[in-house]
Protein backbone atom coordinates (compact mmCIF):
# COMPACT_ATOMS: atom_id res chain seq x y z
CA UNK A 1 0.00 0.00 0.00
CA UNK A 2 1.20 3.45 -0.81
CA UNK A 3 0.45 5.96 1.48
CA UNK A 4 -0.58 9.56 0.12
CA UNK A 5 2.74 11.73 -1.76
CA UNK A 6 4.47 7.97 -1.47
CA UNK A 7 3.74 7.61 -5.52
CA UNK A 8 5.14 11.35 -5.88
CA UNK A 9 8.38 10.46 -4.24
CA UNK A 10 8.81 7.14 -5.99
CA UNK A 11 8.76 8.42 -9.48
CA UNK A 12 11.02 11.72 -8.69
CA UNK A 13 13.11 9.25 -7.51
CA UNK A 14 13.01 7.20 -10.48
CA UNK A 15 13.18 10.13 -13.06
CA UNK A 16 16.62 11.03 -11.15
CA UNK A 17 18.17 7.53 -11.29
CA UNK A 18 16.98 7.29 -14.53
CA UNK A 19 19.08 10.77 -15.30
CA UNK A 20 21.86 9.02 -13.36
CA UNK A 21 21.56 5.38 -14.77
CA UNK A 22 20.67 6.75 -18.28
CA UNK A 23 24.07 6.59 -20.24
CA UNK A 24 25.21 3.40 -18.34
CA UNK A 25 21.89 1.06 -18.70
CA UNK A 26 20.94 1.88 -22.28
CA UNK A 27 23.79 -0.38 -24.05
CA UNK A 28 22.58 -3.20 -21.98
CA UNK A 29 20.12 -5.69 -22.88
CA UNK A 30 17.93 -7.76 -21.27
CA UNK A 31 18.56 -9.56 -17.48
CA UNK A 32 22.08 -6.86 -17.68
CA UNK A 33 19.97 -3.80 -17.49
CA UNK A 34 17.52 -5.24 -15.00
CA UNK A 35 20.32 -6.01 -12.65
CA UNK A 36 22.08 -2.91 -12.91
CA UNK A 37 19.11 -0.92 -11.58
CA UNK A 38 18.34 -3.32 -8.63
CA UNK A 39 21.02 -2.82 -6.07
CA UNK A 40 20.35 1.17 -5.91
CA UNK A 41 16.54 0.24 -5.58
CA UNK A 42 17.25 -1.69 -3.12
CA UNK A 43 19.99 0.11 -1.44
CA UNK A 44 18.12 1.67 1.57
CA UNK A 45 16.86 4.96 0.42
CA UNK A 46 13.16 4.38 0.80
CA UNK A 47 13.40 2.68 4.52
CA UNK A 48 10.21 0.68 3.93
CA UNK A 49 9.07 1.97 0.77
CA UNK A 50 8.22 -0.44 -2.43
CA UNK A 51 10.84 1.28 -4.94
CA UNK A 52 10.43 -0.17 -8.70
CA UNK A 53 13.61 -1.48 -9.81
CA UNK A 54 12.99 -0.74 -13.39
CA UNK A 55 15.24 2.02 -15.23
CA UNK A 56 12.87 4.50 -17.22
CA UNK A 57 12.35 3.17 -20.72
CA UNK A 58 12.00 -0.59 -19.22
CA UNK A 59 9.20 -2.38 -19.96
CA UNK A 60 6.94 -4.75 -18.17
CA UNK A 61 4.91 -6.94 -20.26
CA UNK A 62 2.63 -9.69 -18.59
CA UNK A 63 2.40 -13.07 -20.27
CA UNK A 64 -0.08 -14.67 -17.87
CA UNK A 65 -3.82 -15.27 -18.91
CA UNK A 66 -6.63 -14.41 -15.90
CA UNK A 67 -7.77 -17.73 -14.77
CA UNK A 68 -11.19 -18.34 -14.75
CA UNK A 69 -13.88 -21.50 -15.02
CA UNK A 70 -14.37 -20.78 -17.88
CA UNK A 71 -10.45 -21.07 -19.27
CA UNK A 72 -10.04 -24.12 -21.57
CA UNK A 73 -8.04 -27.23 -20.11
CA UNK A 74 -6.47 -29.92 -21.80
CA UNK A 75 -8.85 -32.23 -20.28
CA UNK A 76 -11.44 -30.11 -20.93
CA UNK A 77 -12.88 -29.70 -17.18
CA UNK A 78 -13.17 -26.52 -15.38
CA UNK A 79 -9.38 -25.72 -13.97
CA UNK A 80 -10.55 -23.60 -11.05
CA UNK A 81 -13.31 -23.41 -8.98
CA UNK A 82 -13.79 -20.66 -6.08
CA UNK A 83 -16.05 -21.02 -2.55
CA UNK A 84 -16.77 -18.29 -0.82
CA UNK A 85 -15.57 -18.82 2.92
CA UNK A 86 -16.12 -15.14 4.15
CA UNK A 87 -18.35 -13.00 2.52
CA UNK A 88 -18.38 -9.18 2.01
CA UNK A 89 -21.73 -9.07 3.53
CA UNK A 90 -21.87 -10.01 6.28
CA UNK A 91 -18.47 -10.97 7.45
CA UNK A 92 -17.21 -7.68 6.44
CA UNK A 93 -14.28 -9.11 4.19
CA UNK A 94 -13.76 -11.62 1.46
CA UNK A 95 -11.94 -15.39 1.22
CA UNK A 96 -12.33 -17.99 -1.11
CA UNK A 97 -11.35 -21.75 -0.86
CA UNK A 98 -9.69 -22.57 -4.41
CA UNK A 99 -10.20 -25.40 -5.74
CA UNK A 100 -7.12 -25.79 -8.50
CA UNK A 101 -6.31 -28.42 -11.07
CA UNK A 102 -2.21 -27.87 -11.36
CA UNK A 103 -2.15 -27.67 -14.97
CA UNK A 104 -4.81 -25.06 -15.68
CA UNK A 105 -4.30 -21.55 -17.59
CA UNK A 106 -0.82 -20.54 -18.06
CA UNK A 107 0.86 -22.58 -15.72
CA UNK A 108 4.07 -24.44 -14.91
CA UNK A 109 5.02 -28.25 -15.89
CA UNK A 110 7.59 -29.28 -13.42
CA UNK A 111 9.93 -32.27 -13.76
CA UNK A 112 7.60 -34.30 -11.59
CA UNK A 113 4.76 -33.95 -14.13
CA UNK A 114 6.94 -36.28 -16.50
CA UNK A 115 9.21 -38.62 -13.52
CA UNK A 116 8.46 -40.78 -10.63
CA UNK A 117 10.04 -38.61 -8.50
CA UNK A 118 11.42 -35.52 -9.89
CA UNK A 119 11.66 -32.10 -8.46
CA UNK A 120 8.75 -30.59 -7.65
CA UNK A 121 7.21 -26.92 -8.53
CA UNK A 122 8.89 -25.70 -5.34
CA UNK A 123 12.16 -27.69 -5.71
CA UNK A 124 12.80 -25.18 -8.80
CA UNK A 125 15.93 -22.82 -8.12
CA UNK A 126 14.96 -19.47 -7.66
CA UNK A 127 17.91 -19.11 -10.01
CA UNK A 128 16.01 -20.97 -12.60
CA UNK A 129 12.96 -18.81 -12.43
CA UNK A 130 14.93 -15.31 -14.12
CA UNK A 131 15.86 -16.23 -17.80
CA UNK A 132 16.14 -14.62 -20.99
CA UNK A 133 13.18 -15.16 -23.27
CA UNK A 134 13.67 -16.34 -26.72
CA UNK A 135 10.14 -16.05 -28.90
CA UNK A 136 9.84 -18.41 -32.29
CA UNK A 137 7.49 -16.93 -34.58
CA UNK A 138 5.40 -19.95 -35.97
CA UNK A 139 2.09 -18.53 -36.92
CA UNK A 140 1.90 -18.99 -40.41
CA UNK A 141 2.92 -22.72 -40.36
CA UNK A 142 0.52 -23.13 -37.29
CA UNK A 143 -2.08 -21.53 -39.21
CA UNK A 144 -2.17 -23.66 -42.52
CA UNK A 145 -1.37 -26.79 -39.95
CA UNK A 146 -3.14 -27.19 -36.56
CA UNK A 147 -0.65 -29.92 -35.97
CA UNK A 148 2.57 -28.45 -36.60
CA UNK A 149 5.14 -28.99 -34.50
CA UNK A 150 7.85 -26.97 -34.19
CA UNK A 151 11.26 -28.05 -35.70
CA UNK A 152 15.05 -28.07 -34.77
CA UNK A 153 14.74 -25.92 -38.02
CA UNK A 154 12.78 -23.29 -36.79
CA UNK A 155 15.08 -22.56 -33.91
CA UNK A 156 18.33 -22.77 -36.31
CA UNK A 157 15.88 -19.86 -38.40
CA UNK A 158 15.68 -17.80 -35.28
CA UNK A 159 19.30 -18.11 -34.68
CA UNK A 160 19.97 -16.68 -38.27
CA UNK A 161 18.36 -13.48 -37.73
CA UNK A 162 18.69 -13.27 -33.74
CA UNK A 163 22.04 -14.75 -33.03
CA UNK A 164 22.75 -18.40 -30.74
CA UNK A 165 20.27 -18.80 -28.58
CA UNK A 166 21.75 -17.63 -24.82
CA UNK A 167 22.40 -20.47 -22.73
CA UNK A 168 19.58 -20.82 -20.02
CA UNK A 169 17.01 -19.38 -21.89
CA UNK A 170 13.21 -20.17 -21.83
CA UNK A 171 12.40 -20.93 -25.69
CA UNK A 172 8.96 -20.07 -26.55
CA UNK A 173 6.24 -21.05 -29.28
CA UNK A 174 4.70 -17.83 -30.54
CA UNK A 175 1.81 -19.94 -32.89
CA UNK A 176 -0.76 -17.25 -32.24
CA UNK A 177 -2.84 -20.01 -30.47
CA UNK A 178 -3.98 -17.83 -28.02
CA UNK A 179 -6.83 -15.76 -30.51
CA UNK A 180 -8.89 -19.06 -30.00
CA UNK A 181 -9.28 -18.98 -26.26
CA UNK A 182 -12.86 -18.17 -26.74
CA UNK A 183 -13.98 -20.47 -28.48
CA UNK A 184 -13.70 -24.53 -29.68
CA UNK A 185 -10.58 -24.52 -31.92
CA UNK A 186 -8.21 -23.71 -28.57
CA UNK A 187 -8.57 -27.75 -27.88
CA UNK A 188 -9.36 -28.44 -30.90
CA UNK A 189 -10.87 -31.54 -30.38
CA UNK A 190 -11.79 -34.13 -33.29
CA UNK A 191 -14.83 -36.29 -33.46
CA UNK A 192 -12.17 -39.09 -31.37
CA UNK A 193 -11.23 -36.89 -29.03
CA UNK A 194 -7.78 -36.36 -30.89
CA UNK A 195 -6.51 -32.66 -29.84
CA UNK A 196 -5.40 -30.45 -32.87
CA UNK A 197 -2.87 -27.80 -31.83
CA UNK A 198 0.54 -27.01 -32.58
CA UNK A 199 3.67 -27.85 -29.93
CA UNK A 200 7.14 -28.68 -29.93
CA UNK A 201 8.50 -31.58 -31.80
CA UNK A 202 10.51 -34.17 -29.53
CA UNK A 203 13.56 -33.57 -32.09
CA UNK A 204 13.57 -29.90 -31.14
CA UNK A 205 13.98 -30.52 -27.32
CA UNK A 206 16.52 -32.52 -27.89
CA UNK A 207 18.47 -30.21 -29.87
CA UNK A 208 17.89 -27.02 -26.81
CA UNK A 209 18.61 -29.34 -24.32
CA UNK A 210 22.22 -31.29 -25.67
CA UNK A 211 23.21 -28.23 -27.76
CA UNK A 212 21.70 -24.79 -26.86
CA UNK A 213 21.61 -25.59 -22.68
CA UNK A 214 18.15 -24.31 -22.49
CA UNK A 215 16.48 -24.28 -19.26
CA UNK A 216 12.73 -23.90 -20.13
CA UNK A 217 10.49 -24.66 -23.21
CA UNK A 218 7.12 -22.46 -23.31
CA UNK A 219 4.17 -22.97 -25.81
CA UNK A 220 0.58 -20.23 -26.24
CA UNK A 221 -1.31 -23.47 -26.22
CA UNK A 222 -1.95 -26.43 -23.76
CA UNK A 223 0.82 -28.57 -23.91
CA UNK A 224 4.82 -28.70 -24.93
CA UNK A 225 3.62 -31.84 -27.13
CA UNK A 226 1.23 -30.96 -29.91
CA UNK A 227 -2.25 -31.57 -29.54
CA UNK A 228 -2.32 -34.30 -31.82
CA UNK A 229 0.71 -36.57 -29.78
CA UNK A 230 -0.80 -39.44 -27.13
CA UNK A 231 3.18 -40.71 -26.81
CA UNK A 232 4.52 -37.33 -25.35
CA UNK A 233 7.19 -37.59 -26.30
CA UNK A 234 8.58 -33.95 -25.39
CA UNK A 235 7.89 -33.74 -22.31
CA UNK A 236 9.03 -37.07 -21.51
CA UNK A 237 12.52 -35.96 -23.00
CA UNK A 238 12.46 -32.46 -21.40
CA UNK A 239 11.01 -32.46 -18.04
CA UNK A 240 13.04 -35.54 -16.81
CA UNK A 241 16.08 -34.15 -17.62
CA UNK A 242 15.25 -31.05 -14.45
CA UNK A 243 14.37 -28.90 -16.87
CA UNK A 244 10.61 -27.28 -16.77
CA UNK A 245 8.05 -26.15 -19.05
CA UNK A 246 5.26 -23.25 -19.41
CA UNK A 247 1.84 -23.74 -21.32
CA UNK A 248 -0.73 -21.29 -22.48
CA UNK A 249 1.52 -18.15 -21.81
CA UNK A 250 -0.35 -14.76 -23.27
CA UNK A 251 0.87 -12.30 -25.37
CA UNK A 252 4.13 -13.72 -26.93
CA UNK A 253 3.44 -10.76 -29.81
CA UNK A 254 3.97 -7.91 -27.56
CA UNK A 255 7.64 -8.71 -26.22
CA UNK A 256 10.48 -8.83 -28.68
CA UNK A 257 11.99 -11.75 -30.39
CA UNK A 258 14.90 -11.57 -28.16
CA UNK A 259 16.52 -9.65 -25.79
CA UNK A 260 13.60 -9.90 -22.63
CA UNK A 261 13.81 -11.16 -19.65
CA UNK A 262 11.27 -13.43 -18.14
CA UNK A 263 10.69 -13.79 -14.65
CA UNK A 264 8.57 -17.19 -13.50
CA UNK A 265 6.41 -16.46 -10.73
CA UNK A 266 5.65 -20.38 -9.97
CA UNK A 267 4.49 -21.78 -7.02
CA UNK A 268 6.14 -22.76 -3.94
CA UNK A 269 3.67 -25.59 -3.06
CA UNK A 270 6.05 -28.52 -1.47
CA UNK A 271 5.29 -32.04 -4.09
CA UNK A 272 3.42 -30.14 -7.01
CA UNK A 273 3.96 -31.47 -10.35
CA UNK A 274 3.01 -27.58 -11.98
CA UNK A 275 0.75 -24.85 -11.16
CA UNK A 276 -0.49 -21.47 -12.95
CA UNK A 277 1.84 -19.22 -12.49
CA UNK A 278 2.67 -15.45 -13.14
CA UNK A 279 4.51 -14.62 -16.04
CA UNK A 280 6.12 -11.18 -16.53
CA UNK A 281 8.74 -10.59 -19.41
CA UNK A 282 11.01 -7.19 -18.91
CA UNK A 283 12.67 -5.39 -21.85
ZN1 LIG B 1 0.88 -28.74 -17.76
Amino acid sequence: MCVPGCQRTILSRLSRRALLKGAGGAGLAGLGAFAATLPAAAGGEGKGEIEPALAAGNRVQDLTHTLSPDFPTFFGTPGIEKEPLYSWSPDKFNAYMWHVLEHCGTHLDAPLHFTADGPAAADIPAASLVLPLAVIDIRDKAAANSDYQLTPDDVLAWEGVHGALPPRACVAMYSGWEEHIGGNRYRNADQEGLLHFPGFHPETADLLMSERDAMAIAVDTLSLDAGISTGFDTHYKWLPSGRYGLESVANLGAVPASGATLIVGAPKVAGASGGPTRLLALY
